[in-house]
């Protein structure tokens, strides 16, 4: 998934803010990363998020929950079709 800095560039090019704190509370405790993470928890993080950042900063978080999916399946795939390619390889499949 991208790093924070990937993360403040994209907002600051998207809104012209960094909206780093937010992106360092999803990002920074690796105990609390993946509950950050849960899509099953965007109404309750939503709320607060949107009272501390208003609701330019609760579309960032969203959009931060958006480019870390593409990113992580991404990455899957491209693991995927490179584990693949190596099977069929091995097996002498072309
Ligand atoms: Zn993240």
């Amino acid at each position: 998934m991208p790093p924070i800095e990937e993360h403040v560039k994209i907002s600051r090019e998207r809104t012209g803010k960094d909206y780093r704190e937010l992106h360092e509370w999803l990002d920074g405790d690796p105990e609390k990363k993946a509950e950050r993470h849960d899509i099953t928890k965007i109404y309750e993080y939503g709320e607060m998020i949107e009272e501390r950042f208003g609701k330019e900063g609760l579309q960032e978080y969203i959009q931060h929950l958006h480019d870390d999916v593409k990113v992580k399946i991404g990455k899957i795939l491209m693991d995927f079709e490179r584990a693949m390619a190596e099977a069929l390889s091995y097996f002498g499949i072309k």
